[in-house]
């Protein structure tokens, strides 16, 4: 079974021809309203590939609570660690251009109020439980003292150190796996990815801070799978990409849903595999619109031809 200490928001989108200027007023094309939050996408990724999965949250006591709580049940997610407090629930406003590119701006509300204590004791009440994974749109200390209790009990941390943010660095202590973006990775070691000493330099300063496998995504350039000795470059699948909303936490869950697979201790070489399963499934999402239901299930990975 896998854990994960998630953002849930409600996204309300624009699609208008461009990103407005500071102070430019536009006119869009249409709007939407989705579910979404990195945390959320990568449990219901996760839970559509067949992983047993358990959300640690926080909604408000509002209609967005409600639909939200209803669709992780529906996904067959156990949301009895998913609390209601007094803040709205999270919500983001993005506006996608004509091109695909969006610009979000992300407003916490009940996420940031996942108390502590309850993650780390959700942990430890949770059974069979492999791997915890995590964000930085949840609460972060929450996240903290949850993968530190995973980790004194011999569960498996995985940080997605998305969005951006320093506070990353705090958290890479109670981390065995670190996923990062290319933005992400420059942002936490100030090294180019894509350059191999980059690559290497940047993977040995997160590796000084405490985990043990790097893996950056690079977008349609596939991903590097680092550990403390190696460099492993697992290709993206070639794919027509139509909205790539949703293509990072796809790969999250994957990889923390086929990672919750492996019996023991993960080697570099299952870290790679399930990299490369994780591909395949984000290889699917790109070629898909909107988050939640662009997530495959397990048979439609297979059935997308994508091998
Ligand atoms: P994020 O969305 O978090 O910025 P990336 O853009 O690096 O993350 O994408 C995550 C993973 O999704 C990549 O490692 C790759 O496997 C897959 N992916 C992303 N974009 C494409 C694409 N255009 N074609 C195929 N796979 C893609």
């Amino acid at each position: 079974a896998i854990a994960v200490v998630a953002s849930l928001n409600v996204d309300h989108i624009v699609h208008a021809p461009r990103i407005p200027e500071p102070g430019e007023t536009l006119m869009g094309f249409s709007t939407s309203r989705e579910l979404g939050g990195k945390g959320g996408n990568q449990a219901v990724a996760a839970a559509r590939l067949g992983a047993e999965v358990a959300v640690i949250g926080c909604v408000g006591q509002d209609e967005d609570g409600d639909e939200y709580l209803e669709a992780l049940l529906a996904e067959g997610a156990d949301v009895t660690h998913v609390r209601r407090s007094a803040s709205p629930t999270g919500r983001a406003a993005i506006t996608v251009d004509a091109e695909g590119v969006n610009s979000i701006v992300v407003v916490s509300g009940a996420n940031a109020d996942i108390p502590a204590a309850a993650a780390a004791a959700a942990i430890n009440e949770l059974p069979g439980l492999r791997v915890v994974a995590g964000q930085l749109e949840a609460a972060p200390e929450a996240t903290e003292r949850a993968f530190a209790a995973a980790r004194s009990r011999g569960v498996l941390t995985v940080l997605n150190t998305a969005p951006a943010d320093d506070v990353a660095r705090k958290l890479l202590p109670v981390s065995d796996v670190v996923v990062a973006n290319e933005i992400e990775f420059r942002q936490l070691t100030g090294q180019d990815p894509f350059d191999g000493h980059g690559l290497r330099r940047g993977g040995a300063e997160l590796f000084a801070a405490g985990c043990r496998w790097v893996i950056v995504t690079l977008g349609a350039a596939g991903c590097a799978v680092l550990d403390a000795s190696s460099s492993t470059h697992v290709p993206a699948v070639a794919v027509r990409a139509v909205d790539t909303t949703a293509a990072g936490d796809a790969f999250v869950g994957a990889l923390a849903a086929r990672l919750a697979e492996i019996p023991g201790e993960p080697t570099t070489a299952a870290v790679v595999a399930a990299c490369g399963f994780a591909a395949k499934v984000a290889a699917v999402v790109v070629t898909r619109h909107g988050a939640h239901p662009s997530l495959p299930t397990s048979a439609e990975v297979g059935d997308a031809g994508i091998s």
